[in-house]
């Protein structure tokens, strides 16, 4: 039976209220404001901006280091720095080099370390002040919904259906039930950040792919509280080396934070050769390291999180345009992937789409005719130069730190062109040995436990991150072929989704017969993307769940 769904009429809808989105609406807003006071026509309104977040609130399902080049906010809000909660600028930044038991401070500090002029922030404190300022402007906010479909018309975006409330975990409706809303609007912007659900199929629907597919890296964090004096408020260090191996792209970070915080975390590239290998393991040993021990020693865990990051960077940019939308943000690559830096870019590219947008709501065009001018704003911004200097820069890196660094010594010198450009990546899944090359499987006792006090478990930390689903609802993590994963990925590859899942939701379980089926514990779900990411049979498909469901990264 065809479900009736309410429908709403909006000028623009923003699906994903992170810095991308909330820019966007913002600038748009601004842009409104001055039209309409200047008397000019067609008069338009802010509250025709409706923008939609899947989480309980602003900024819960934001997870950043951070470290914040403030150049966009600037032009955004000039008088930021008055009412931001912008934490503490950057005072010393230091690149340290990790062998098991000692550290090396770098005595000059490589370029794409250094971060004077920069702030530490939280960045879910930063999205939930971009919100009030948003919502001030008279957009239309609604957390805790989720763009679950698009909906087209005669071939150009149209809108989206948000997410169905109130099933069981069986797809039936419950007393609770309410179908999710059409909305529709003339532009639809999608700034889902990382791997963004409906951007997935929007790529794959309309071909929109670049000549390189997206590379990921996933980064777990844990914020904490240490003693007075280990870390000064602005120290921020960058670590390479142990625990990650040099045929891995990852490394560590350490950033002081006001009142005795500290943000400390760990990335790597989700394109990795042994498929049992754990990142969130990998962070825990980590902290072992003598250097962060000390620092963290009689401190206390405070908050968790993980969440993956695109940084394929220029040549993985999907086309951001069709007739009807834009794609901004991480989901459109705009990510800086040496410094690892994407809040500015996120912000300048939703700022670069409401300039366009705005003129499409001028001239009532909004096909690729009108909105893709904002690939040639990109063009012509910061955006494009800081990017391009970096375009071959994490491809280098695919086949191990190693040969990365003496690529990017290239192409340091040449202007980010070095010895091959464009330089080709592939899809970080394809990395993956097989099991016969691979280690041998760790059992369940094996698994990583921690001490309670330095180092947890997955599930420890779990809690940590202040994630709840209803677990009466629909699973959100579709595995389109559930048969592989007993047959052909055990043989293949022992079935990596139970080590690279930083939430310990997958879990192969012997039922009463005696064969082995996937669990998914899909409560525990931080929504990083990962599984998505580094299936290697690309089977899992992350959709969005009740609204209001995830984490909760609150000062993170
Ligand atoms: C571990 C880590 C460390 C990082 N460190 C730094 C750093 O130090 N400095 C820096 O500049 N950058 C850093 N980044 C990158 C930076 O966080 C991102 O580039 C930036 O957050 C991108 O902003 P965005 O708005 O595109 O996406 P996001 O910040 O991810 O926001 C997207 C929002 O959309 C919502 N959403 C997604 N799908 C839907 C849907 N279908 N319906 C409704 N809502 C939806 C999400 O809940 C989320 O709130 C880091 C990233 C990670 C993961």
């Amino acid at each position: 039976m065809a479900v009736q769904r309410e429908q709403l009429e909006a000028d623009v809808l923003i699906v994903g209220a992170g810095p991308a989105g909330l820019s966007c609406a913002l600038h748009l807003a601004g842009l409104i404001k001055k039209h309409n006071e200047a008397g000019a026509k067609p008069e338009l309104s802010a509250e025709n901006i409706y923008v939609l977040e899947k989480g309980r609130e602003i900024g819960a399902h934001q997870l950043s280091g951070a470290i914040m080049n403030p150049r966009a906010l600037r032009e955004l809000v000039p008088d930021f720095e008055k009412s931001a909660p912008l934490d503490t600028p950057v005072t010393d930044s230091a690149a340290l080099l990790f062998t098991q038991n000692s550290s090396f401070r770098f005595p000059i500090t490589p370029p794409p370390f250094r971060n004077k002029g920069n702030y530490v922030v939280s960045l879910s404190k930063i999205a939930k002040w971009l919100g009030g300022l948003v919502e001030s402007a008279g957009v239309n906010l609604f957390k805790e919904f989720g763009g679950a479909e698009l909906v087209y018309e005669s071939g150009a975006v149209a809108g989206v259906i948000t997410e169905d409330k109130g099933l069981d975990r069986n797809g039936k409706p419950k007393d609770n039930y309410t179908p999710g809303y059409e909305l529709r609007a003339k532009v639809t912007v999608l700034a889902e950040g990382t791997l963004g659900s409906l951007t997935k199929k929007l790529v794959a629907e309309k071909k929109l792919d670049n000549i390189n597919p997206q590379s990921y890296g996933i980064g777990i964090k844990e914020l904490w509280e240490v003693q007075p004096g280990r870390v000064e408020p602005g120290y921020v260090a960058h670590t390479l080396g142990w625990p990650v191996s040099t045929d891995m792209y990852g490394g560590g970070w350490i950033y002081g934070l006001s009142n005795n915080r500290l943000s400390i975390g760990l990335v790597i590239a989700l394109e990795y050769a042994d498929p049992r290998f754990d990142p969130h393991a990998a962070f825990q040993k980590w902290k072992t390291h003598p250097h962060v021990k000390k620092i963290l020693e009689a401190g206390k865990l405070v908050r968790y999180g993980a969440k993956s990051l695109p940084y394929g960077g220029w040549y993985a940019m999907p086309r951001n345009t069709v007739d009807g939308a834009l794609i901004i943000g991480d989901s459109g690559s705009f990510l800086d992937s040496q410094r690892l830096k994407g809040i500015h870019l996120a912000m300048k590219s939703g700022m670069l789409a409401a300039e366009t947008i705005f003129e499409a709501l001028k001239s009532g065009d909004y096909t690729c005719e009108t909105l893709g001018s904002f690939q040639q704003r990109v063009e012509q911004s910061y955006v494009r130069d800081e990017m391009w200097k970096v375009r071959n820069f994490h491809q280098s890196f695919q086949h191990g730190m190693l040969p990365g660094f003496v690529h990017s010594a290239f192409q340091q010198i040449t202007g980010g062109r070095g010895l091959i450009d464009p330089m080709r990546a592939e899809a970080g899944y394809r990395h993956y040995r097989k099991r016969s090359a691979a280690a041998p499987a760790p059992n369940n006792e094996d698994r990583f436990k921690g001490d309670g006090k330095l180092t947890f478990d997955r599930l420890t930390d779990v809690y940590h991150s202040g994630t709840r689903h209803n677990d009466d609802q629909p699973c959100h993590l579709h595995i389109l072929d559930p048969n592989i994963c007993v047959t052909k990925c055990v043989e293949e590859y022992g079935n990596p989704c139970q080590y690279f899942c930083p939430a310990a939701v997958y879990e192969m379980a012997k039922e009463s017969s005696g064969a082995m089926k996937l669990k998914i514990n899909f409560p525990n779900c931080v929504h990083c993307k990962t599984c998505d990411i580094a299936d290697p049979y690309q089977v899992i498909d992350w959709v969005v769940p009740e609204g209001g469901g995830g984490p909760n990264y609150e000062g993170m």
